[in-house]
């Protein structure tokens, strides 16, 4: 098996192997290959695994921030330095091609342990000038063992994007990848562990949702942070606050990208390809409701099919490639079963709708147009390569439209008037907004959703309040009154 980890988890600095645990077979999408076999944590993983964390805190938390920042800092250059071989293993863990994970990956994760240790050493509280001499002052703590949860369309960077802002600011963390993508992570935990992390401050164990469930309970755990599916997300959110657990969730969506008339037809177009077929679809981000001013629609449409015709499916090891499989053969059945209804429902097929004539859980980009609000693919989270293009006649009639979804991760809106650009992105009832661009997430920047894509926000210096909490300590300098 040309992928097979040295053991299944990765625990207290070491590799750990426990075969009592249920079998994961990791397989490569473009061609079904089994390429590596771990198994589930058993309770006795777990349970080292927490132990690991818990008892690595303290020691981590005194450390300066300078000198846990140098430690991820040093490990964003490990990582960046093995970016090949860290893609290589990304693209068969997930079936992208290796033209994205080798800019998208690896290189994202080693961003995020590079920025957050960058931040490490500055972290401190506020004093507050208070009456009388008095004053306050807030001290910012870690808050302990965190739990990382993952999904399947980013392993690397989502290890990363948790793991380093939790670890700059003093926490300690148990990362559970997805059971889909078990093979990054321990490898990320490796290079943190050679870059100089004390032993048990990063463990990796793998599992499905009963190893993540079992971890959220934990009375040691401080904070959850989940990347996945809305149901998903209100099962732990709820198990989280049983215990008044923090969190961080970040969920699915069904974003609306809005396209003026008088919009760059090209750039447009380049939007609604990053927003729909990078990563073949699987992006939680996605702007999959691709709305086109009525008069621009046709020559959109035109456009758009025309530049899918620079489509290269293929091994996804290939670097010619640029557009691979669905992760897993029950994600392309999902996605096979939307794009029945979508044609069951009426709408047109302008590109692709079927699966593609090779091994492997390929796809066909898939461009739906005749879409109308009420279709279940205008409604739902796809989650694969499926665009669907809606019409509008004016802007007060799209935002509404736009709106009208119970998510809100993200929103984009290609325009050359300035004043519409930013008055709609005033508008979105959503998190992540992009003007004349769609689904960059550089780490500078915040990235989350809104309503039922998510609470808290990943990257930028905000994840750090998501990673701490203040104590905050009045200081009387004077005299105490008392009522009596
Ligand atoms: P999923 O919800 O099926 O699983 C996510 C993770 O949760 C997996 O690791 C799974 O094992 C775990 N899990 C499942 N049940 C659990 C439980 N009861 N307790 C604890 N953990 C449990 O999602 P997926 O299919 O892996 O990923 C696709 C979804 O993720 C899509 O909805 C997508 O939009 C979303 N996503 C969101 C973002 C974001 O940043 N907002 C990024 C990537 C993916």
């Amino acid at each position: 098996m040309r992928a097979q980890p040295k053991a299944s988890h990765f625990v207290n600095g070491r590799y750990v192997e426990d075969r009592a645990g249920g079998q994961i077979d990791c397989v490569y999408a473009a061609t079904g290959e089994v390429v590596a076999r771990v198994h589930e944590a058993t309770d006795a993983v777990v349970e080292e695994a927490l132990a690991a964390a818990r008892a690595a805190g303290p020691e981590w938390a005194a450390m300066t921030g300078t000198e846990r920042g140098r430690i991820l800092r040093r490990a964003a250059d490990m990582m960046r330095a093995e970016n090949r071989a860290l893609s290589e293993i990304e693209t068969l863990d997930t079936g992208k091609p290796l033209q994205e994970t080798l800019v998208a990956d690896a290189t994202s994760g080693a961003d995020a342990l590079e920025y957050f240790g960058g931040l490490a050493g500055s972290l401190t509280g506020e004093t507050m000038q208070l009456p009388g001499g008095d004053w306050a002052y807030t001290i910012r703590e870690p808050l302990g063992v965190c739990v990382g949860i993952g999904a399947w369309n980013y392993p690397t960077q989502i290890a990363c994007w948790k793991g380093a802002p939790a670890l700059a600011c003093g926490n300690t963390m148990v990362f559970k990848p997805s059971e889909t993508t078990p093979l990054s992570a321990l490898r990320v935990a490796e290079i943190l562990k050679e870059a100089g992390l004390p032993d048990g401050v990063y463990n990796v164990v793998q599992g499905r949702g009963g190893v993540g469930a079992k971890l959220i309970t934990d009375d040691r755990v401080a904070k959850v942070s989940l990347t996945g599916s809305v149901p998903t997300g209100k099962k732990v959110y709820a198990t989280a606050a049983e215990g008044m657990r923090h969190v961080t969730m970040e969920l699915g969506g069904k974003s609306p990208l809005i396209v003026f008339g008088d919009a760059d037809l090209d750039k447009a177009v380049s939007g609604a390809i990053l927003g729909n077929f990078y990563s073949s679809g699987q992006v939680c981000s996605n702007g999959t409701r691709v709305f086109v001013e009525k008069g621009t629609r046709a020559a959109f449409v035109d456009r758009l099919v025309e530049r899918l015709r620079g489509v290269v499916m293929g091994d996804p090891l290939d670097e010619a490639v640029n557009f691979g499989p669905m992760v897993s053969q029950e994600q392309m059945e999902i996605v096979l079963g939307y794009i029945e209804k979508g044609v069951a429902e009426g709408g047109t097929l302008a590109a692709g709708g079927r699966r593609s004539n090779r091994p492997g859980f390929f796809i066909e980009p898939t461009v739906f147009t005749d879409v109308t609000d009420d279709m279940t693919i205008a409604q739902e989270e796809i989650f694969g390569p499926v665009l669907s293009v809606l019409d509008f006649e004016n802007e007060d009639e799209v935002m509404a439209r736009a709106n009208a979804t119970p998510f809100g991760l993200a929103a984009g809106v290609f325009t050359s008037d300035l004043q519409r650009a930013h008055r709609v992105v005033r508008g979105f009832e959503a998190g992540t907004c992009y003007i004349n661009h769609y689904n960059g997430a550089p780490v500078e920047m915040p990235f989350g959703g809104s309503k039922l894509s998510g609470v808290g926000r990943e990257n930028s210096k905000l994840a750090i309040n998501h990673y701490s909490e203040l104590k905050a300590v009045y200081v009387g300098m004077g005299d105490v009154e008392a009522p009596f």
